[in-house]
């Protein structure tokens, strides 16, 4: 608790750069995009002066917005598919639920979205995986289209550009060619690109921390224009060490009327968060408590000695044959070394982690959608966000350092309760590390051989 509220302390004061009375001057208050133009003229015509710029030299100057996605004139009538219907949904989230083709809410779904619809805090629980992205976003369309837009532009946080594009794909795939409009931010790619798409005032950021922060910082983003704030997989943001940053965007957020959160696992220190930032929030959860593991997941171990793992690897892809593979590694260095050498032996196979840059990591993804690649090597912290349908196999090369990260590496199969398999491969070592993990899951795992391999381990008589 001490150390929480130092934290936050630290986080009111950040960044120490920006002087609290200057952002309050020049910031421009959330406004209807009817007097934008005007507001955005005013501002542009304004000058500079040179003790402004000394004390933001990358401050960015905003153009006016052009909205280029008009409001549809004509309402949609159906009001299909009911079961969304029930929800609360009306015309234009269910054509836009008609339009990707969903026909009955997934479990998060059903819980969620009439929490969300009724305008209050939501805490939900809910793994990738299991429709929660359309479950924050789907809210989100029915009241944007009911009061025609401003009062509800959002800003969602996720904490890897995966995820970010994945969401802001998802809202655009809702969206049609009609509003609302969305922009993704995130680290790895030009930042004067995404300033120049702020400047439309999109009606849905979908942004990494650090990046969101850094655009704030140049004044590319006014925060307090964002009355929906959703912060998805709240879990793995802490785990990777934002905390901090969230802290201090959920203060600059300050004329925030709805704030949800989404999460794989609510610990004790993810719930003290949320009581710090939201009210009085209703809690939804769509984990099954006794069991956070895939229902029809077939999920297996292999004992083997280090030396064996590429071998018995080979044998367990002949075996299966898998449709698509996800294969994780603990290192970066090994996912790039296991991916090389499943190249160069034949495997249309690549690899995938943090240390590559953006465009090498989305161009190894789009490949591994589009059934290109059949294997994909990948680091925790890339592959957990990963939402590719009809992975058929996760295979965990190297066993995940923490308990948590085994459901969501396997996660990424058996998603929307297609089935799936999940092999772990465990060294004589890591005796308790598959122990942790079978306690986690409340289930043992079972045990898979290969008839024909030596795995290495003198079988006891
Ligand atoms: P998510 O948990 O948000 O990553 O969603 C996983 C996948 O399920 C995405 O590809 C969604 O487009 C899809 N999906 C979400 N909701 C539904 C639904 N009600 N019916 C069928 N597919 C869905």
């Amino acid at each position: 608790m001490q150390n929480m509220e130092n934290e936050m302390k630290t986080a009111s004061l950040a960044p120490p750069s920006k002087p609290k009375s200057t952002s309050k001057k020049k910031r421009k208050p959330y406004r209807s995009k009817s007097n934008s133009t005007q507001s955005n003229q005013k501002r542009n015509g304004r000058s500079h002066s040179s003790q402004q710029t000394q004390r933001h030299p990358q401050k960015h100057v905003r153009t006016a917005p052009v909205r280029k996605k008009p409001f549809p004139t004509e309402a949609p009538t159906s009001m299909e598919p009911a079961a969304f219907a029930q929800l609360g949904l009306g015309v234009w989230s269910l054509a836009a639920i008609r339009r990707v083709g969903y026909e009955t809410p997934t479990e998060i779904q059903e819980k969620f979205i009439p929490a969300a619809l009724a305008g209050r805090d939501c805490v939900g629980q809910a793994r990738t995986g299991t429709g929660k992205t359309a479950a924050f976003l789907l809210p989100f369309f029915e009241r944007f289209f009911k009061v025609k837009g401003n009062e509800f532009r959002t800003l969602i946080l996720a904490p890897t550009r995966e995820l970010a594009l994945q969401i802001a794909d998802e809202a655009k795939k809702l969206a049609g060619p009609s509003v609302p409009e969305v922009v993704a931010v995130y680290g790895g790619k030009p930042i004067h690109q995404q300033i120049r798409k702020l400047d439309n005032d999109p009606d849905i950021v979908v942004a990494t921390p650090g990046r969101l922060l850094d655009l704030w910082r140049r004044e590319a983003i006014d925060l307090k224009t964002f009355p929906v704030v959703i912060l998805d997989e709240v879990d793995h943001m802490f785990d990777i060490g934002f905390r901090k940053d969230i802290s201090t965007i959920m203060r600059q957020c300050q004329n925030r009327t709805q704030t949800l959160f989404l999460s794989a696992t609510m610990p004790d220190d993810i719930m003290r968060f949320a009581n710090q930032f939201l009210k009085d929030p209703i809690r939804v959860s769509a984990v099954p408590n006794d069991d956070m593991s895939v229902e029809t997941l077939d999920q297996r171990y292999f004992a083997v000695k280090d030396g064996r793992k590429l071998p018995l690897l080979t044998e367990v892809l002949h075996r299966e044959k898998p449709t698509l593979g996800l294969i994780f590694t603990r290192t970066k260095r090994g996912a790039e070394s296991l991916g090389k050498t499943l190249q160069k032996r034949g495997y249309e196979a690549s690899f995938i982690h943090g240390g590559l840059p953006q465009g090498k990591r989305q161009r190894a993804l789009n490949q591994f959608r589009d059934g290109k690649i059949k294997i994909l090597v990948a680091t925790d912290v890339v592959g957990r966000g990963i939402d590719v349908p009809g992975v058929s196999h996760v295979i965990n090369y190297d066993i995940p350092e923490n308990p948590k990260d085994y459901l969501h590496r396997i996660g990424r199969s058996g998603r929307m309760n297609a089935p799936g398999k999940a092999f772990t491969f465990v060294t004589p070592s890591q005796g308790e590390e598959i122990m942790a993990i079978e306690d986690l899951c409340g289930r043992l795992l079972n045990k898979d051989v290969i008839d024909s391999f030596d795995n290495g381990i003198q079988r006891r008589r």
